[in-house]
């Protein structure tokens, strides 16, 4: 569409009046045209090229198409076609004959043309000169701004790290498949790491954006070409399955996780991956009017219901998991204001001395008071107030009000200790130590009236923070007791370095010691060695039988405790049931005599 030649033919540019300044018009339209920087032509109406300026003629001699011959007295129209193709040439030339008869007032369009060097864009421009219908067209390359923008527009959906479609693209495509009419089913897949926080906290984040790239590569070699992989952002990422129902997508689960069968090589280490996935299908057209961001929330539940179950897992969505999904929203809304309202209560469970045989302390444990489902136990709502971030409050609350009740218990002339449990979640917010030295000044509670109770597998998770945390509680006179020991796989090393002060035995080993050949009497016999030598107190758990409350304290238990002795109960049940025991301990010397400790075990 370019000319070889600056040239006017014998029908030049009409000029506008006719009058003696016809030819300097003329040369001056001439020179106007000659200025403009965009290859520049001018048609007669039917299409033949009168005039060209020098852009245009430099540019068709750097093209060196032979499509493109746009000299004077060339059919421009003819080029137009030859150049670029039946479609758009004829749009162009449909479009400059509509306005040189002056059915529209301009002409502005876009079209490419491919060059041995690589497809240009040109803006084409065209405006009638006259009521003869000539016409100028203007042919100005947009090349750069059409790369530019067709950049940024692949930029917007695709990933930076690992170049696949990202998250508002994977949603239009998800969203495209729903809307198709022919009702095949699509299947969404996501795809989540398995404890990648460990990876970036322990190599740093460069390796763990290795590992998301090599992750990405790998699925990406397995994914079928009719489908599409993408990545949803962190560690996740979504595989979009064609004309796929459950049973192909759980054959398609399968291979992309044996994409970690594997080891990853990252910072110069192996490290073994794995990764548990969600799954849910649909079908286009779903008259239910299905949206992309309804089925990643769905996969999204399958596949946190997959990493509950343990590592590397599959699951596939069902209306269930939603249910339960919306249940917890339920307990967490009614919790918030069961915290704010005074609807939680605490009962307290006796703590037996075993050497003396007196109660010299009590473990609060909390229960929710449901004004429609009654008391709570508080395994009907811890996880969900540590999942809705409750637990904070939650513990603040028991905290207040068990040093209250001990304070006002020391104050009446009956000094217990109170221990406290403490969620994973507040050890890992860091805010433990400043809300028990809160709770102890406004309660007046001497610090060494006071236990915390962490769980063995909190301590486990981070013993690090754990320690340091500890330490700090136990500099404030507060001691520190690990609960559950013995229900998680922590290793004995870790435990040595934990600076706690009483170490509860958990009542699976409890339970299960009926005499004293049993497998859980030997376990309950090392654990009690092993609390002495890192100076810690051993407390039985669940003691639910005479035998277990013998047993136990001849193993060297300092502590027991359990439904034998007493259930937790409410504050002022605790009081009468505590004037009861004393009544009847002093008439019942040979109860008191089967709590005594064995001369053998030695205790302090
Ligand atoms: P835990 O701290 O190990 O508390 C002991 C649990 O065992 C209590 O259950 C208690 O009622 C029960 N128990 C005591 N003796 C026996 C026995 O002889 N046999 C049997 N089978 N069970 C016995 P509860 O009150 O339902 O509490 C369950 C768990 O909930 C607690 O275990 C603790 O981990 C958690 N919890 C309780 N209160 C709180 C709290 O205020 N904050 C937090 N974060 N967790 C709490
Ligand atoms: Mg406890
Ligand atoms: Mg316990």
């Amino acid at each position: 569409m370019y000319s070889k030649h600056l040239t006017a033919v014998s029908s030049p540019l009409r000029p506008c009046c006719h009058n003696g300044s016809e030819g300097n018009s003329a040369v001056l339209s001439e020179a106007v045209l000659d200025a403009l920087p965009s290859p520049t032509v001018v048609l007669d109406p039917d299409g033949k090229v009168l005039l060209t300026n020098s852009a245009w003629e430099a540019a068709v001699a750097t093209v060196d198409d032979d499509r493109i011959d746009g000299g004077a007295g060339v059919d421009y129209f003819t080029t137009a076609r030859r150049a670029c193709g039946k479609a758009v040439g004829g749009k162009i030339v449909d479009s400059i004959r509509a306005l040189s008869r002056g059915e529209r007032a301009s002409v502005a369009m876009d079209y490419s043309l491919e060059h041995p060097a690589g497809t240009h864009w040109y803006h084409l421009q065209a405006s009638r000169l006259d009521q003869a219908g000539q016409v100028v067209v203007t042919h100005t390359d947009v090349t750069d701004r059409v790369q530019a923008e067709r950049a940024s527009a692949w930029q917007a959906r695709h990933d930076d790290l690992t170049e696949l479609p990202n998250r508002a693209a994977l949603h239009e495509l998800i969203d495209a498949e729903l809307q198709r009419p022919d009702r095949l089913p699509i299947t969404v897949l996501l795809l989540d790491v398995d404890g990648f926080k460990d990876v970036n906290d322990s190599l740093g984040h460069e390796v763990g954006d290795e590992a998301i790239r090599q992750v990405a590569v790998r699925l990406a070699a397995r994914t079928r070409s009719e489908d599409t992989v993408g990545r949803l952002g962190g560690d996740e990422f979504v595989v979009l399955c064609r004309d796929c129902d459950t049973a192909g997508a759980e054959v398609l689960a399968q291979r992309f996780q044996s994409i970690f069968d594997e080891p990853f090589h990252l910072g110069g280490r192996t490290a073994r991956l794995t990764a548990s996935i969600g799954v849910v299908t649909s079908r286009g057209g779903d008259p239910s009017g299905t949206r992309a961001t309804d089925l990643l929330r769905d996969a999204d539940l399958a596949m946190y219901a997959a990493k509950r179950a343990g590592r590397s897992r599959m699951r596939v969505f069902s209306p269930e998991l939603r249910d339960a999904v919306q249940q917890k929203v339920l307990v967490a809304g009614g919790l918030r204001e069961a915290i704010e309202t005074g609807q939680l209560v605490l009962h307290y469970q006796p703590i037996l001395h075993l050497p003396t045989g007196r109660v010299d302390g009590v473990e609060a444990l909390v229960r929710w008071q449901h004004p429609e489902r009654g008391l709570l136990p508080p395994g009907d709502f811890i996880a969900v107030a540590e999942e809705y971030e409750l637990i904070d409050p939650l513990t603040r609350w028991v905290l207040g009000a068990a040093t209250r009740q001990a304070a006002e218990w020391a104050g009446s002339g009956l000094p217990l200790l109170v221990a406290v449990n403490v969620s994973a979640t507040t050890l890992a917010a860091g805010t433990l130590v400043d809300d028990v030295a809160g709770a102890l000044a406004a309660s007046g509670l001497p610090p060494d009236r006071l236990i915390i109770e962490l769980t063995e597998t909190t301590v486990a998770e981070d013993p690090e923070r754990a320690a340091a945390q500890f330490a700090a509680l136990r500099i404030s006179g507060v001691e520190v007791a690990i609960d559950d020991f013995g229900s998680g796989f922590s290793s004995l090393g870790q435990l040595v370095n934990i600076p706690a002060g009483v170490l509860k035995i958990d009542r699976s080993l409890v339970g299960g010691a009926a005499d004293r050949r049993s497998q859980s009497t030997a376990a309950i016999a090392a654990v009690v060695a092993l609390a002495k030598a890192c100076g810690m107190r051993a407390l039985a758990e669940g003691v639910e039988t005479v035998e277990q409350l013998t047993l136990t304290a001849t193993l060297g238990c300092t502590f027991a405790q359990g439904y034998y002795i007493a259930h937790p109960m409410p504050a002022d049940e605790l009081r009468s049931w505590l004037r009861e025991r004393t009544a009847i301990g002093n008439r019942d010397s040979d109860r008191r005599a089967s709590l005594a400790v064995s001369p053998s075990a030695t205790t302090h």
